[in-house]
């Protein structure tokens, strides 16, 4: 059975206690809506590690875009029988007032990497990202944590973090998971019609076989994507565009 807690306070608390046993603990932050890419995640933090913290958050401080945050999918339920089949032992789930007793009155700053690609179409959004994962590492106070590919902005952004903050946690990187198609798998996908999921899978192919960018820029414009960027960085292609109003990120090493 699957041990929930719902607040920072009784993790915690039981973390402290369960210390005393030196086993190594892998944390996996997430905002629900489960999929392949997340148990790829998990599965990985189950293998590296003796015991699995997953956490399930959405966070409503990295949404610059209310109607996202409001149409984001939710399925605690089937999260929980994920989870439960994957083995994970311990979920934590807290509510907003829990995580942020301050309102977001603190919250962490960077001023490089954070204003470029996301960063520049998102304003805010790191800021909201590195304070709830800044919280969720210091609640968590596992030896590993792990991070997708799919979201590489983030994950550098967040490594660079805890180096910047000492933190002792362990930033462990994790390859995108896709769709046979291409399609990196995404919690958003779902809101894709059929006919926009099988036109979504060019972004991958496009990125990926088209070497001139202003070439697979066109493509895309063609095939009816709004194209926020497609910028080379960090030895990566990466992409960010919408397709009927749903936003999706990819990104491929170069
Ligand atoms: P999210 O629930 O979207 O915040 O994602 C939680 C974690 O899962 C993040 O570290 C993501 O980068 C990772 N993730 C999401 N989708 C994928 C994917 N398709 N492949 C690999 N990792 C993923």
């Amino acid at each position: 059975m699957i041990e929930v807690f719902d607040s920072p306070e009784k993790w915690m608390k039981f973390r402290k206690l369960h210390k005393l046993k030196s086993k190594t603990l892998g944390f996996v932050p997430t905002m629900g809506g489960l999929h392949k890419g997340h148990s790829s995640l998990i599965l990985k933090a189950l293998n590296e590690n003796d015991d699995v913290l997953v956490s399930i958050f959405l966070n409503p401080t990295q949404f610059n875009n209310k109607s996202d945050l409001e149409n984001y999918p939710k399925h605690d339920e089937l999260d929980i029988n994920i989870l439960t089949d994957l083995g994970v032992k311990y979920l934590l789930k807290p509510s907003y007032q829990s995580l942020y007793p301050d309102n977001f009155t603190y919250s962490v700053n960077e001023s490089v990497n954070s204003k470029i690609l996301c960063g520049e179409f998102r304003p805010g959004h790191f800021q909201g990202v590195l304070t709830v994962v800044l919280k969720l590492l210091n609640i968590a106070q596992a030896d590993n944590a792990y991070f997708g590919e799919k979201d590489y902005q983030q994950y550098r952004l967040i490594a660079d973090m805890v180096d910047a903050f000492f933190i002792e946690t362990r930033i462990i990187s994790c390859p995108i998971i896709r769709e046979d198609n291409g399609l990196a798998l995404s919690t958003r996908n779902e809101r894709l019609s059929e006919n926009s999921k099988n036109l979504s899978s060019n972004l991958f192919k496009i990125i990926s076989s088209v070497e001139d960018q202003n070439e697979a820029l066109k493509k895309l414009h063609q095939l009816g994507f709004e194209v926020e960027y497609l910028t080379e960085k960090w030895n990566r292609r990466f992409v960010a565009a919408k397709i009927e109003d749903v936003r999706l990120i990819d990104n491929v090493t170069i």
